[in-house]
């Protein structure tokens, strides 16, 4: 049987043992799961859209770079540009261009490249109404943007697939258009035939491409250039959809549609998949604003591509 001043001695012994440990012991990990947060990715995309029109060359562009660069290396990314000049369509004065490379674990060979464009057209030119109205690129062009801004943010909490260094890629002059037989995807075509031409000690195993991924009513169905150059990591990428519950990711070909992945795919020979919303009223019009994209949307694909990049073949 116990008597009370036992029991405070006892107390007293082993009290403060716990206490000490607790004091002492260092702060426990936080058991963080990788979030992509859908409200902040939309005030990126914002701020981006404040910049107004980003063609190639602009002032507008200029201050993009300058808010891409900060981002990254307030996160303690590698930020390189990799520059050129191409002829301006209209008048063939040459216009500088910077494709923006962003890397994590740079010493890895073994690499993914997840890309996107952040140029904007100079007009929205199915602009029925204002054909050479302001054009701001909410969903083509910021959401691309925004996108890898917010994955950024998450980047240091993943456990990266076979311990694959990642670049994030942002194309200049994908669409410097303002005739239809302009050429378009300069920074992804000048970045594939670096690739393929310059000595390296590194490769990309696969790469990923971003576009208009912030429609409020988000469908993302396999696109058909993706599935006929690199099958297998289309199929995966809508897997891991399927994995993490994202019915918005539509197991089925729909479009077939020319973008950025295609230099990559056919110059430099990397297995890219294009993930596109094609299905975007406001497409090269005026009305391409915040307003007709959505946080929640980019945060879904974020979902699964934290997924796929965690568990990536
Ligand atoms: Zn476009």
């Amino acid at each position: 049987m116990w008597r009370g001043w036992q029991i405070v001695r006892l107390l007293i012994l082993i009290v403060p043992f716990p206490l000490c440990l607790l004091a002492c012991a260092p702060a426990a990990e936080p058991v963080t799961k990788p979030e992509f947060d859908a409200g902040r990715s939309y005030e990126y995309l914002k701020s981006i859209c404040r910049l107004k029109s980003r063609i190639s060359g602009s002032p507008g562009m200029a201050a993009q770079q300058k808010l891409i660069s900060e981002h990254f290396r307030k996160l303690k990314a590698q930020v390189q540009f990799q520059s050129f000049d191409a002829p301006h369509p209209l008048n063939g004065t040459p216009v500088r261009m910077n494709n923006m490379i962003v890397s994590w674990y740079p010493k890895a060979k073994k690499r993914i490249l997840l890309a996107c464009h952040y140029d904007t057209r100079p007009f929205p030119d199915r602009d029925r109404r204002q054909p050479q109205g302001l054009f701001i690129g909410a969903n083509d062009g910021a959401s691309g943007v925004a996108f890898l801004m917010e994955l950024g943010n998450v980047m240091h909490n993943l456990k990266i697939s076979q311990d694959y260094g990642v670049d994030f890629v942002f194309f200049d002059g994908e669409e410097l258009v303002y005739r239809e037989n302009d050429p378009y995807f300069l920074g992804s075509k000048y970045f594939a035939n670096q690739y393929k031409t310059e000595p390296r000690d590194y490769e990309y195993v696969y790469g990923i491409l971003f576009d208009m991924i912030a429609d409020k009513n988000l469908a993302i169905y396999m696109e058909k250039n993706s599935l006929k150059y690199a099958p297998q990591l289309t199929r995966s990428i809508w897997e891991a959809a399927q994995r993490v519950g994202i019915k918005q990711f539509i197991p089925q070909a729909k479009f077939e549609i020319r973008d950025d992945h295609l230099p990559l795919n056919e110059i430099a020979r990397i297995p890219t998949c294009d993930i596109i919303d094609f299905d975007y009223p406001a497409w090269h019009t005026t009305r391409d604003i915040p307003r007709y994209c959505s946080g929640a949307s980019m945060a879904k694909v974020g979902k699964v591509l934290i997924y796929w990049l965690q568990n990536a073949p």
